[in-house]
């Protein structure tokens, strides 16, 4: 199994015959707006260009996966471009209706799509109101028979659930967003710092962080985290990727067999719409 870190939370996941996009934010440096609302420099989004590589490794997808619809993930240029390669795009049961409804070929993935074992985890993006404001967001556990299992926690804080996940499946390689995203007001909406550390604790193997340096509201660096986690004593387990930087994943022997579950997701309202009017996509 491969994964290259593309930009933000887009990454190219290869795994079995599928080279799967994962959030395609494609649009050009500044020509989105700024997220962050209070405090701080509110700066256009994004403030780096996709890497060198990246339209090759975009020629290679086969398919597309996404976690949410917020702009950071899928973008105006996003849509128009799987559309344009006539993908198909993988999503979770919440996305899925709105997704059609932008022409998309969305298909709602589900235990078993195709050779991969699937569940799909709910992740919480922030706390209270602001975490439900936020709406609904889907990790994805992955699962090939002869390739290390990864789970993608999606913009997510450390819940309950995501650390039961951790602890049920073992995936071996986890994705998870380091950013630390805040819109300048109460808490994080990603992983806090602590929560960064406690998650790379928590990985059975390797954790890839991602989702830094892109976006306005997310303020933490690779260097920054870099420091944090050789002082944590976790850096073995962790890896920063650069963008348009490609990691090499090996199946581990003794990786568990385990069974999936199927976890109820809530059925999203008005924070669906709030986030189409957001995202103007
Ligand atoms: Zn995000």
């Amino acid at each position: 199994m491969n994964i290259t870190q593309i930009r933000n939370a887009t990454i190219l996941l290869e795994i079995g015959e599928h080279r799967i996009l994962v959030d395609p934010m494609l649009s050009p440096p500044s020509s989105l707006a700024g997220f962050r609302l209070f405090r701080g420099e509110r700066r256009k989004n994004p403030f780096t260009a996709l890497p060198n590589n990246a339209d090759e490794l975009f020629k290679t997808a086969t398919e597309v996966l996404i976690t949410h619809e917020h702009p950071d993930h899928l973008d105006k240029p996003g849509v128009e471009w799987i559309k344009s390669r006539g993908l198909k795009l993988w999503c979770s049961s919440i996305d899925a209706p709105n997704l059609r409804r932008k022409g998309l070929d969305a298909r709602i993935i589900t235990q078993d799509s195709g050779d991969l074992s699937v569940e799909v985890i709910p992740a919480t993006h922030g706390h209270g109101m602001i975490g439900w404001l936020m709406g609904p967001v889907a990790g994805y556990y992955l699962a090939h028979p002869d390739e290390p299992t990864v789970y993608i926690t999606g913009d997510t804080v450390l819940t309950n659930t995501v650390k039961s996940a951790i602890e049920r499946l073992r995936p071996q390689v986890i994705v998870a967003p380091a950013g630390t995203a805040n819109f300048g007001i109460g808490k994080d909406l990603m992983f806090s710092e602590a929560e960064l550390i406690e998650l790379a604790k928590l990985a059975p193997a390797k954790v890839v962080f991602n989702h830094l340096e892109a976006i306005d509201h997310c303020l933490m660096s690779r260097s920054k985290l870099r420091q944090m986690v050789n002082d944590a004593s976790v850096a073995e387990q962790v890896l920063i990727p650069e963008d348009g930087e490609r990691l090499q994943f090996e199946l581990s022997t003794d990786s568990p067999q385990v069974t999936l579950q199927t976890s109820e997701q809530t059925t999203p309202g008005f924070q669906k719409w709030l986030t189409a009017k957001f995202a103007g996509t």
